[in-house]
């Protein structure tokens, strides 16, 4: 391939990313033709200048710009104790990101690492990668993570701000809630980003991710309005997305959170 046809494929497959991280994937498409034309660009083999036979699909050039090159991930499996070590988002996605410690690793099309800006003040966690973030290899990329964007902007931030990303780094099938084992050996990821990245404060999106990360069985409306702690972190429970969308009567009390969660990070009042 021609270097400027190289070029101008990565500012496409740039561009297309970009435009899906801003959660703007409709354009002229139906759904079904933008994940075909995203599958078409995922899966096309860019060579390099120096003519280099490495892939890089859409998540790849997302993760380049928090500083995360996939290229260079070749681990299968990781070992117990050896992400504590690691210093860097790259460090721990080059460990992890063939990771098979769980059955999930076997089905997934795309690993789920995390998205947004790696110094990030504030770090919203989910339970799972759905359907579209398997596709694509980010997190809150479908309906959900459109309306996650526009949560945030309403906190007078971007999703350049603020990191995104899962208990699970890998989708559960038919999008059923994780396993306690698969939470168990899928966290350590999670901790060792957040101690990476140190944000000031946590925002689990949904019922399960709050339960899992706080250990406890209490209902997601006792849990909301509250600081709680992780591992020495600042943590915040609101409501999914998701159920956002089916439950449009959750909208109001979802901003009542948003205003708590920006008081909190710097004093701010919506
Ligand atoms: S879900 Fe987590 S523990 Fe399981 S295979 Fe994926 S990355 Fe590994």
């Amino acid at each position: 391939m021609k270097n400027d046809e190289y070029t101008d494929l990565k500012m496409l497959a740039t561009f297309v990313a970009q435009r899906m991280e801003m959660c703007e994937n409709e354009w002229f498409l139906n759904q079904d033709m933008l994940n075909d034309v995203v599958n078409k660009i995922s899966t096309f083999s860019i060579e390099s200048e120096e003519k280099s036979s490495k892939e890089k699909t859409l998540a790849d050039f997302a993760l380049e710009k928090q500083g995360v090159s996939k290229v260079s991930c070749v681990s299968e499996d990781i070992g117990d104790g050896s992400i504590s070590e690691k210093k860097s988002l790259q460090e721990l996605y080059d460990t992890v990101c063939g990771c098979l410690r769980c059955p999930l690793g076997e089905n997934r099309n795309k690993f789920v690492f995390g998205d947004g800006n790696p110094q990030a003040d504030i770090m919203f966690i989910g339970e799972a990668p759905g359907g579209d973030e398997d596709m694509q290899g980010l997190p809150f990329v479908g309906r959900a993570g459109k309306l996650l964007t526009r949560m945030i902007e309403a906190m007078k931030l971007s999703r350049k701000d603020v990191y995104i990303g899962n208990i699970l780094k890998c989708r559960p099938p038919g999008n059923r809630d994780p396993k306690p084992e698969e939470i168990e050996k899928c966290e350590p990821i999670l901790i060792r980003q957040i101690e990476i990245i140190k944000p000031e404060i946590i925002c689990t999106l949904g019922r399960i991710s709050g339960q899992t990360l706080l250990r406890v069985k209490s209902s997601l409306g006792s849990l909301r309005r509250k600081v709680h702690d992780y591992h020495g972190v600042k943590l915040i429970v609101t409501y999914h997305p998701a159920a956002l969308l089916r439950n449009p009567g959750f909208k109001a009390p979802a901003w009542e959170d948003l205003k708590f969660l920006r008081r909190e990070y710097d004093g701010m009042e919506l």
